[in-house]
């Protein structure tokens, strides 16, 4: 997709577990070229929204739309080929293998059409190919020279660059990111803001789930609030922050 133009329109989405209303009524819009994130308190239903977007769980009414199509009934198989990838708050690595190969292989499992079917009778021809693109993705994450290390001897900030090279092979017109800076020192959360702002500048759509306000605030292009289940608010992130239902959502004010 061009810089600008829609990728994502989250219309009305609603999620209840039995009583409980995780989601009601949100919506908002996402482009490329734009980093959009949602915050709100431990519990506001973030992550139940990430799952309504990323084909995990369907929602009880309303739509997601990406391109332009309706995802309802998708599944997740289906919503990362058609181009939206997420990575996962717990970060999911085979520790004793190789940066490269953890990257190639989490690509080869999640990624396109038919894959699966393949996955037992990898040709070398493919097997190359993988690994050629395991190998661009993580020079482009800043990991080149960890191509060879086993995953588990990397530093968490590491570790979630390595999700992001693997959700990146599949060459997404959407990363979905859940709590990417959460436990990170500092240094690696500037590692992570200015890898996601060039991604950003490359045209990707970044939709990231986040509470930390401080990594937001210049991160951010756009925000959008969410408390008790319900969009509060959306703007820019300084916009936001002055919002008197923000403050008494964060500060209890
Ligand atoms: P956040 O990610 O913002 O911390 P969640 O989306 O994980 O919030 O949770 C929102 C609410 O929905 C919470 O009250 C949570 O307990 C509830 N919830 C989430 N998933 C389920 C589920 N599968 N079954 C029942 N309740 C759930
Ligand atoms: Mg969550």
């Amino acid at each position: 997709p061009a810089r600008g133009e829609q990728v994502l329109d989250v219309r009305g989405i609603t999620r209840r577990f039995g009583g409980l209303v995780a989601n009601k009524d949100i919506s908002f819009t996402l482009q490329a070229g734009e980093i959009l994130a949602v915050i709100g308190p431990n519990g506001a239903g973030k992550s139940t929204l990430f799952n309504q977007l990323s084909g995990v769980d369907t929602p009880t009414a309303g739509e997601v739309r990406f391109l332009g199509r309706s995802t309802r009934g998708w599944g997740p198989a289906r919503v990362a080929a058609a181009g939206l990838a997420r990575t996962f708050q717990h970060v999911k690595l085979l520790p004793t293998m190789s940066v490269l190969d953890n990257v190639a292989l989490g690509a080869h499992l999640r990624g396109r059409a038919g894959l699966l079917r393949h996955a037992l009778r990898l040709d070398r021809a493919e097997e190359a190919r993988l690994l050629a693109e395991a190998r661009r993705q993580l020079q482009r994450v800043g990991l080149g020279d960890l191509a060879d290390r086993p995953a588990g001897s990397l530093a968490l900030g590491q570790q979630r660059l390595l999700e992001i090279a693997r959700a990146l092979c599949a060459d997404p017109a959407v990363l979905l990111l859940d709590e990417p800076a959460a436990g990170l020192r500092l240094k690696e959360k500037q590692a992570l803001a200015a890898l996601l702002r060039q991604l950003r500048d490359e045209g990707l759509a970044v939709l990231l789930v986040e509470h930390d306000m401080d990594f937001l605030m210049t991160l951010a292009d756009r925000v959008v609030v969410i408390v008790f289940g319900e969009k509060l608010t959306e703007g820019r992130p300084a916009e936001v922050q002055r919002h008197p239902g923000v403050l008494e959502a964060y500060l209890g004010a």
